[in-house]
């Protein structure tokens, strides 16, 4: 069974009735996680066929991932040149788009 985490760029393997891990699946909206799990029918992993309301979900989902992602590295980018040299901590992004802070 191969299942990875819906995150955008997140390899990490998950059960199939899970969206994604828990690290990502936490950093979504409440209201979107609500709105995933109202759609989810049992048993659509095996029959491969989600709902039009789920998958109009999982859409809004990967809207709002990508809209975080983009915000993240603007904020990233604006941090790093404010701190023009000085040693505070900033926001890095990990190779799958998570935002850390990080020492300089
Ligand atoms: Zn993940």
């Amino acid at each position: 069974m191969n299942h990875h985490c819906h995150w955008t760029g997140c390899e990490q393997q998950v059960p199939p009735k899970m969206w994604g891990c828990n690290r990502h699946w936490f950093m979504l909206p409440r209201e979107l996680r609500a709105k995933i799990w109202a759609t989810y029918v049992p048993g659509q992993e095996v029959t491969k066929q989600p709902s039009a309301e789920y998958l109009s979900a999982a859409r809004e989902v990967r809207a709002w991932i990508a809209d975080y992602i983009t915000k993240s590295v603007a904020e990233r980018e604006v941090v790093q040149s404010r701190l023009n040299g000085r040693n505070l901590k900033k926001v890095v992004l990990d190779d799958i788009g998570t935002p850390h802070l990080k020492e300089d």
